[in-house]
């Protein structure tokens, strides 16, 4: 009731804003969801994204989300806060460059780091897969749940996370990184980790707007969740492809009763026309 006597007084004629048709749309159909602190994790309700969803029958519930999030938050304020802190007593501070990077530095470095970062983390992934008790003592608990979804990027045990959080401090001293490229780096990686587990098929994530299928994004995580022996790097496929554990999507389009298989570039409509190939 209140937001419509909102939307009310607004003057007769609309707004002239471009966003202003979408933003309508939004709180007349979905006024409760987007208005719920859980949203976006509450995406599921909004049954124009359901043909996206890559494991349709499988939806994240409420207590499998705050499980996740209680995680996070014990792995943050128990262990990474207090670490964090004494990093703070005990290291220096160091200094900070007059000079901004260039643009070209900021790309390059973060490509360098990531790539860095992706085989770090391949070999490391992997290795924990293949070794039964690192698996079951270290990185099992990240696959407790075979459709990921946003929150469970951090569902991780705490030694996955002070590795993961060791390589990505360390890489950038090693390599001498301009500070704003970490902080850039820094905020873009968790982008994507978050990504990789969101549990959807979009057409505009990373992994489609990045040619030749560089980056796997979620369509590949999202099958190293359902097949763990598979796609074990976190952001890029060289590795996967070129020790021959990749497995991606196949997708195709019919054309009469006809099935044609599409290649690099294809965006999904539908997940009803992807599914796995038979090596995987
Ligand atoms: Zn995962
Ligand atoms: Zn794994």
């Amino acid at each position: 009731m209140l937001y419509f006597g909102t939307i009310n007084r607004r003057k007769c004629g609309g707004s002239e804003r471009v966003l202003q048709p979408m933003w309508d749309h939004l709180v007349f159909h979905y006024y409760p969801l987007v208005s719920s602190p859980f949203f976006p994790v509450l995406l599921k309700n909004m049954p124009a994204f359901h043909n996206y969803k890559i494991q349709g029958e499988r939806h994240p519930t409420m207590p499998m989300m705050l499980k996740s999030l209680g995680m996070a938050i014990y792995n943050h304020v128990v262990f990474v806060t207090p670490g964090v802190l004494l990093l703070h007593i005990l290291v220096p501070a160091p200094n900070l460059p007059a000079l901004a990077p260039t643009v070209w530095e900021v790309f390059s470095g973060s490509v360098g780091l990531l790539l860095i970062f992706d085989t770090q983390y391949f070999f490391w992934h992997m290795i924990h897969h293949k070794n039964v008790h690192l698996y079951k003592w270290v990185h099992a608990i990240h696959h407790e749940y075979v459709s990921p979804f946003s929150w469970s990027t951090q569902h991780l045990s705490i030694f996955e996370l002070v590795t993961l959080g060791f390589w990505s401090h360390l890489d950038p001293i090693l390599f001498k990184s301009h500070p704003l490229t970490t902080w850039i780096l820094t905020i873009f990686s968790i982008w994507m980790s978050v990504e990789n587990h969101i549990g959807y098929n979009l057409p505009w994530t990373l992994n489609y707007l990045v040619p030749f299928g560089l980056l796997g994004g979620a369509p590949a995580h999202d099958i190293h969740h359902q097949k763990p022996s598979r796609n074990f790097a976190p952001f890029f496929t060289h590795w996967d492809r070129i020790l021959g554990t990749h497995c991606f999507f196949r997708f195709y389009i019919y054309i009469g009763s006809t099935e044609v298989e599409i290649c690099f570039g294809f965006r999904p409509l539908t997940n009803h026309m992807y599914r796995f190939p038979e090596f995987c």
